[in-house]
């Protein structure tokens, strides 16, 4: 059964944040943050990139395809895979079949600021 009830996730978006992780633009000297941070805009923005259109529901598939264009990464790797069911549960309770628009690009939010791929080559 499809289930897209409604989730509070306005924390996600008050999160410390990171920059895009293909963004060199360094932090802002005065208030440390990241001159190109991963905001609602961009994920809005990369979603219908993504999909031509803000879908009415997202798969896990439909997010990970989101969080591959947002991060310019040719494949989910094992790392991003348990990124993603870590933010999965940390913005939506846990695994649904689907997640409303909200939902969907506050788990790309949570998973941009929590992941950490720099652990060795
Ligand atoms: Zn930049």
């Amino acid at each position: 059964m499809a289930t897209t009830n409604k989730t509070d996730t306005s924390w996600v978006w008050t999160m410390p944040t990171m920059g895009t992780p293909w963004c060199n633009c360094g932090r802002d000297p005065l208030t440390k943050e990241p001159k190109h941070k991963v905001t609602r805009q961009l994920i809005a923005k990369n979603v219908l990139e993504a999909f031509g259109d803000i879908p009415e529901s997202f798969s896990n598939q439909d997010i990970s395809q989101v969080v591959l264009h947002l991060w310019k990464k040719p494949e989910i790797t094992p790392v991003m895979a348990q990124a993603l069911l870590t933010s999965v549960t940390a913005v939506a309770g846990g695994v649904r079949e689907s997640y409303d628009p909200q939902t969907a690009m506050a788990v790309v939010k949570h998973f941009s600021n929590t992941v950490n791929l720099n652990e060795g080559p």
